[in-house]
Parts: C-alpha cells; structure tokens; sequence
C-alpha cells in the first residue's frame, strides 16, 4: 500500500477547531446536503443500515408514478427498464467492484445467495467435499452453509471445516494452511463485521485456486467501503448486501457476482427470471439457461428494493469509489486518534488492526459496559450500534458523515464516562441491539 495512502500516519489535532477545518477542506462535504440527516442527532450506523439519499427517493418516486401511470405496462417502459432491472442496476454497481456488469446480478437477499452460490459450486465429491469457513464471519453465513451441505447428504461436523481466529483475527496463512486436499470451497468475508479486518484477498484467492479449490467472497461489508477490484482477484463468485454502505434502504436487494467463465453452469436455484430474455416469455416447459449472471436469477425483481439503489449507486459512480474510500479512512483515522488520546484512560480500548490497509469502513469501540455506554450515547442523540458481547461499532460514512460530529461524538462519551451516566441504564437487551 503507497505509504502516502496511509492516514493514520497524519497529524491530526484535538480540538473543534480543527475538526471544522477539515470540514472545510473534505471534497466530499457537498454530498452530506443529499441525504435526509436527521436533527441533533449524530448517525454512526451506516454500516447497518445506511441513510437514505434524495437520489434514493427519487427514483423511488419515479417507480411509484410509473406503476400509476402504467399498470402492466411498467415492465415495457423505457425499453424494458424495470423487467431488466438487474442488469440495469449491475451497470452502475460494476465499477464500485470491478466487474463486468454482466458478471452481476441484483437479486434476492445475501442469505438467499449464498444458497444460489454454494447450490451451483458445491459438488462434492468422495474425495473433496469440505467447505472452508472461519469463526469470525456473521452466522447467516455459516447457517445457510451448514444447511446446504445437509441438502448434499452430509453433516457439518464431517464437511464444514473452521479455520480459528487468534485474538480476534484471522490469519490469512491459517487460512491458506487449512486448504487440504478435501476442501472444495472456501468462504470467507472480505471484511469482518465485528473487527473490520480486511483480508488480503488475492493471496487467498490464488493459494485456493492454486490448490484447485473454488473460491468465493462474502463482499457485505466492503461494497461501498472499500475498493473491490474482483476482475484482479478472479476469484469464482462473490455476494453482497446494498443497505449497508449502498444505502439501498432497509432489506434492498442483495448482489451476486458470478465469475465469466462459469456461466455455463447451470444455477444452483433456478427459477423462470433466469431464462434467456428472447424464450422467457414463450413459458416453455424447458429451462433456456440465461448464460451471465442474470442467469441466476429466480422470480420476478423486487423492484421497490431495488429502486432506491439506482438513485443511491449513482451518486458512488458520481464520486468515485476512491475518494470515498480516502475520506472513510481519513474519518475513522480520526476517529481512532481521538480514542487513543481522550477514552483510552476510561478503560476503552480500540478493536481495529491499525493499518490502512487492514480497516474496513468502522472502529471497533470495546469496552466491558459497551452495552450501557450504548445506550447513553443514544439518549444523547448517538446512533451507534452495539455487537454482544463488548463492541461499539462506530461507522462515520463518507458521504454524509462530518469530522465535527465525529469530534463532538467523542466529546459526548467523555461526558458519559465522566458523569457514569450509563449507569442508570439496565443491562438487560433489546431484542434487536
Ligand atoms: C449484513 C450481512 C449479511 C446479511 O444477510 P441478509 O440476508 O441480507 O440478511 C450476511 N452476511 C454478512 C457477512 C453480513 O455482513
């Protein structure tokens, strides 16, 4: 990584003044006026679920006054707009992964894919059988993967095999020792939830593939965080969620990368929407398998899950997927110097590996009380989001995140920690946290 990428070698400087000056230096400052922010409140959970844009609704909008307009005929406007509407949205989800568009479908929900995906490459045999997974990915993942392999005949304990994490982390030579000669898939995050290591995934993806191993990559906390360049890596399929860091809208669809040279595989699900466009509507009795990525796709598109995000990716292909990740680093760079300098000393301590090129898009907040000092922070207009057992998850989002709140977000768990106003706060949980 060119050391001149990497913020947490700047100097940084306590103080508000300071903050407003880079406010006033953030090349991405005119695009917060976009969003609907909400008053007096500081929003820290656009990794969870990100904020809605006006871009977002207005081509929400635009989808309700056609459905008025048209009836039936929605799916016949504007050459078929919305009955393509995977590949249409693919075109501008493409450069934020560095795919080709007709490597991507926009489609169902991450956990529906990965049944998609595993459904279509998971062919094991007397000899490979073994999915490689880790213990630190988010536990849809794992479920969705224990059951497939169930589909298959086998039990998870004899073919799902967990490479362990060491202090939280995930090294990526475990990973790469663990590709015996029985694995037939690896399945990792490229970004962890929890930690937000990022893993080097090209030297993954070429160790599996050296090894004849099929590779795919859970993409959920990376897309619109940080750059994916899945032509370079070549790994063989990847998914993706678009209400985290898309801002797609709570439940929008997923995403599905399928590498080229698979597409003559037939999808593990497959379903009338997955036909080729030209016999689709002829409803033959026989499947005409759709050779690119739409071609997994199931049923009719979701398409008030999907229209907020053709407003939404517009506005990252406006931007650019460097400057957003520049600015997300300098934002939770800032963060973590803030942290180290003012709430080590309340017994906090920072979750993150430090480099620039391990940091995904939010800081890792622990803390033994992270459940009640949650909340505290929410009663003082902090939206955070709070990860059992001890985790603060802090996300300040590029496009609508400024220094000066990450600066007075600080300022306000000093205040916390000094007044043990959490303590007035049961420990008991919500059941959504
Ligand atoms: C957010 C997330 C999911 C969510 O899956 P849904 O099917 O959209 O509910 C799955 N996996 C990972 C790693 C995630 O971060």
């Amino acid at each position: 990584m060119d050391k001149a990428y990497n913020v947490m070698d700047q100097q940084f400087k306590d103080g508000p003044a300071f903050s407003k000056f880079l406010d006033n230096n953030d090349p991405l400052g005119h695009l917060r006026q976009r969003f609907y922010i909400r008053k007096n409140t500081i929003y820290m959970c656009g990794n969870s679920l990100g904020l809605i844009s006006k871009d977002a609704e207005d081509t929400t909008l635009d989808l309700i006054q056609k459905w008025k307009n048209e009836g039936v005929q929605i799916w016949n406007v504007e050459e078929n707009k919305y009955y393509l509407y995977s590949s249409q949205i693919a075109k501008l989800m493409a450069p934020l992964v560095g795919a080709d568009d007709d490597e991507i479908a926009v489609v169902g929900s991450t956990t529906v894919n990965i049944h998609q995906v595993i459904g279509t490459f998971y062919k094991p045999t007397k000899d490979r059988y073994k999915i490689l997974l880790d213990d630190l990915n988010f536990p849809t993942d794992r479920y969705a993967i224990d059951s497939q392999v169930r589909l298959k005949g086998y039990t998870p304990e004899e073919s799902v095999k967990i490479v362990k994490s060491v202090n939280k982390f995930i090294n990526e030579n475990d990973v790469i020792a663990a590709m015996t000669d029985d694995v037939a898939i690896v399945f990792l995050p490229s970004v962890y939830y929890r930690t937000a290591q990022i893993l080097d995934m090209k030297k993954i993806t070429d160790a599996a593939k050296a090894r004849g191993i099929i590779v795919g990559w859970d993409l959920c906390h990376a897309v619109g965080a940080i750059e994916v360049d899945l032509k370079s890596i070549d790994a063989d399929f990847a998914v993706w969620c678009t209400y985290k860091y898309l801002n797609g809208g709570p439940g929008s669809c997923g995403a599905l990368y399928i590498n080229r040279k698979h597409f003559q595989l037939l999808p593990g699900l497959a379903g009338w929407f997955g036909n080729r466009v030209e016999t689709q509507f002829l409803l033959r009795q026989k499947f005409d398998h759709r050779k690119d990525s739409n071609g997994w796709q199931i049923g009719t598109p979701h398409l008030f899950s999907m229209a907020p995000l053709e407003g939404s990716l517009k506005m990252f292909i406006d931007c650019g997927m460097r400057k957003v990740r520049q600015k997300s680093l300098k934002l939770t760079g800032y963060l973590i110097y803030l942290i180290d300098n003012k709430l080590i000393q309340f017994g906090f301590s920072i979750g993150n590996l430090r480099e620039d090129s391990k940091r995904g898009g939010h800081v890792c907040l622990e803390h033994e009380e992270s459940y009640r000092i949650s909340l505290a922070l929410k009663e003082r207009g902090v939206v955070p989001d709070f990860r059992d057992p001890n985790v603060i998850r802090l996300a300040p989002v590029a496009m609508y995140t400024t220094y000066s709140e990450v600066y007075t977000m600080v300022e306000v768990l000093v205040d916390i920690m000094k007044s043990e106003s959490y303590k007035k706060f049961s420990c008991k949980r919500n059941v959504v946290v």
